[in-house]
């Protein structure tokens, strides 16, 4: 959540975990850039009116960049009028939520993006090219037949085929599988990639997941060659 009013920004917050949502904050469109580079998050809140760069503004940054370009965001802004809404999704806002608005509201609008534009976080099946996972019952099934995945395995694939196309840093993935706050050395991501490599090989749905030469991984749901 990038929003500059302190009052605000912690009500924000505090109902936000409350409903159950991992929040980070920022002031400024410059601490956003910042945070954005370090860990992306599932889905961003945007104020239109910031101190240094408008919502708006840093909102086509963010558009024009590669690992931002597909992120979820849903402006707020206490600009209502039609012409303001209009700006805001020529910008590509996913969504935009006039002030004052509930918490709750805006809870359930996070949601509805979310169930749009990242299933993986909403709780969706996810399907490519034969292989399925399903959050809910903690499985995979590759050609109709169960795969057997530990859970580190499980959670990142459920990570890179909520993700398709994009290619991620080994600290990304750790940031996004095991947490920020865990001690995980980027070697351990190559050892988890072999393993799930491995359980996905017998159907050839091993090679959905690409080494990105110089980047990281990536989950190609055409998976040349697959
Ligand atoms: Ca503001």
């Amino acid at each position: 959540m990038v929003e500059d009013e302190p009052a605000l920004r912690e009500m924000l917050r505090l109902s936000l975990e409350g409903q159950g949502f991992a929040v980070r904050t920022c002031a400024d469109a410059t601490q956003a850039w910042r945070s954005l580079g370090e860990e992306l998050p599932d889905l961003l809140l945007l104020d239109w009116m910031l101190p240094d760069v408008s919502g708006l503004d840093l909102l086509r940054r963010l558009r024009r960049e590669e690992p931002t370009r597909e992120l979820p965001v849903i402006l707020l802004t206490a600009r209502g009028e039609e012409e303001a809404r209009v700006r805001g999704f020529a910008a590509g806002a996913d969504d935009y939520v006039p002030k004052p608005f509930s918490p709750r509201e805006l809870a359930a609008r996070i949601r509805a993006v979310l169930r749009r534009a990242a299933p993986h976080v909403a709780g969706g099946r996810l399907a490519y090219a034969g292989l399925v996972l399903d959050p809910a019952a903690g499985r995979v099934t590759a050609h109709g037949r169960e795969v057997t995945l530990g859970p580190t395995e499980f959670r990142l694939l459920h990570f890179l085929m909520g993700h398709p196309e994009r290619a991620f840093t080994r600290s990304q993935i750790v940031n996004r599988v095991w947490g920020s706050a865990a001690e995980v050395e980027e070697r351990t991501v190559d050892v988890y990639m072999r393993r799930l490599r491995k359980a996905l090989g017998p159907t050839g749905h091993d090679r959905l997941v690409q080494t990105v030469r110089g980047v990281g991984y990536r989950f190609d749901p055409a998976g040349e060659g697959a």
